[in-house]
Formats: C-alpha cells, sequence, structure tokens
C-alpha cells in the first residue's frame, strides 16, 4: 500500500508461521477530527464484549477458546514429530498458523468495533479496568487474555483522536452497577447474579450493564454530583491517549 507521511525507519519482522513484515514509521500532520456524535457509556465483559448506554451488544468472540480444540490436536501431533525433521518443521507452521489466525481474527473484530464507536460519537466514557489484577484470577486468566481489553482501549485511544471523539475513565471503584440511573437510588444488596433489577425508588426495570454504562456517562457529563460522597470515586475521570493539542509531529504506523 502507498506509503503516507515521511518514512522515518523501518524494521523488517519475521512471524512464527514464516511471514515477512516490513513496518515503516512515518510521520505526518493528522488534522483532528472535530468532535461529534454522542456521549455515551462503555462497559467491558467477558459475557458480552462491549455495551454501551445506547444498548447495543457486542458479542465476546471467543476466538481462543473456539481453535482450542484444533490447537490441542496440532500441538499434540507436534510434540510426537522427531527433532529437527522436516516434518516437525511442517508441523510447527501449522501449530503457528493457529495462534495467527486467532490473532488476526481478534484483531480485525476490535479494529471493527473502536471504528464504530469512535466514529460515530465524541465521548466515551469507560471503567478503568484492573487487567494485570484480574490476570492473576486463574479461571478467568485465559479468557481475559483471548479478549484483550487492553489492546481495544488502545484502538479507541488512538482511533478517537482521528475520528474525532474522547476517551474518559471512571474508576473502577466507582459503583456504576449498584446506582440507579434514573433516580440515584444505591441498591447495596445488588449481587453479581442480579442481571436485571427494578428500582424501589423509581420503579425503573433496569438490564444491569446498561445502567451502569448510563451512570459511566452521567458520571463524565458531570450529571452525577460529586456530593454523593461514597457513591461517586475519589478522583475525577482522568484521560489517557495522546494529547488531542499537539497538532503535528504525530508519528503513525503502516504496515506493508
Ligand atoms: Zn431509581
Amino acid at each position: 500500500r502507498e506509503v503516507l507521511g515521511t518514512p522515518k525507519n523501518v524494521s523488517i519482522s519475521k512471524t512464527p508461521s514464516g511471514k515477512y513484515y516490513a513496518a515503516i514509521v512515518t510521520e505526518q500532520d493528522i488534522p483532528h477530527a472535530p468532535l461529534n456524535g454522542d456521549k455515551i457509556g462503555l462497559d467491558l465483559g467477558l459475557k458480552e464484549f462491549a455495551i454501551t448506554s445506547k444498548g447495543e451488544k457486542f458479542e465476546n468472540p471467543r476466538y481462543f477458546q473456539k481453535s482450542l480444540r484444533r490447537l490441542q490436536i496440532r500441538q499434540r501431533r507436534l510434540s510426537r514429530k522427531q527433532k529437527s525433521s522436516s516434518n516437525r518443521n511442517k508441523s510447527r507452521l501449522r501449530v503457528a498458523n493457529i495462534h495467527e489466525k486467532v490473532a488476526n481474527q481478534r484483531q480485525d473484530y476490535q479494529h471493527k468495533i473502536s471504528l464504530k464507536l469512535t466514529s460515530e460519537n465524541q465521548r466515551i466514557s469507560a471503567e478503568s479496568l484492573n487487567i494485570k489484577g484480574m490476570v492473576k484470577n486463574r479461571k478467568l486468566a485465559k479468557q481475559i487474555s483471548d479478549i484483550a481489553w487492553g489492546n481495544f482501549l488502545t484502538m479507541l485511544e488512538y482511533k478517537g483522536n482521528i475520528y474525532g471523539c474522547e476517551i474518559y475513565y471512571v474508576d473502577r471503584f466507582f459503583p456504576s452497577s449498584k446506582r440507579c440511573s434514573n433516580c440515584g437510588y444505591i441498591k447495596e444488596d445488588l449481587t453479581l447474579a442480579t442481571r436485571e433489577w427494578e428500582c424501589p425508588e423509581c420503579q425503573h426495570f433496569w438490564d444491569r450493564d446498561i445502567n451502569a454504562t448510563l451512570n459511566l456517562m452521567l458520571f463524565c457529563e458531570s450529571k452525577i454530583p460529586l456530593e454523593e460522597g461514597k457513591s461517586t470515586p475519589d478522583q475525577l475521570v482522568v484521560r489517557l491517549g495522546m494529547n488531542r493539542n499537539t497538532g503535528s509531529g504525530q508519528e503513525a504506523t503502516s504496515e506493508a
């Protein structure tokens, strides 16, 4: 493909499956797109990959899980091959190809969703995730590695700069699930198993995740006052990602 901007350096890499890539770092001025579209809250999860306050749900495709059986069969065959034989090498490539396919599927899926979200919205409020802490949970570690949230948030941040969308993170101790986003009632006895609940105060019936995303959005809109004390985060939202005000000198990577 055509190289945009001034090339700065090139690095050549070879994947375990034997494909060569040249990554070209270029420098160019990328004009910031004006902020436009909706303001939404975003929740990332394992059951659904992402849920927005507009009620959109993106399924978790579990690419690794789906390839697991095939991978196990290939790996078993590989382990039986004689060392440094050409059959062993062929077998090794088959295993590497499965890993590569999973990584590509995941990458492709996340590119599509992050593009959709950043081009349709001007502000996304998400919960800050303690990914490292979560990966320590042995039962969930594999699923969490498969879902690659960190990678997805990086995409949201740089695409946000290009398509005009700010990404805000809310302190993860903010009780976004327990608070009724309609009236502010805090449902203290809400358990993880409760997927839907009715607010005893205003009788609004909630899908747990959608209510949480609405709270994240409202908090970033400053419609949830800090005086609510315990129910609000200690610290205000922090925005990560590139600084919107540096107009030039951003680096873009293109692969050919
Ligand atoms: Zn309520």
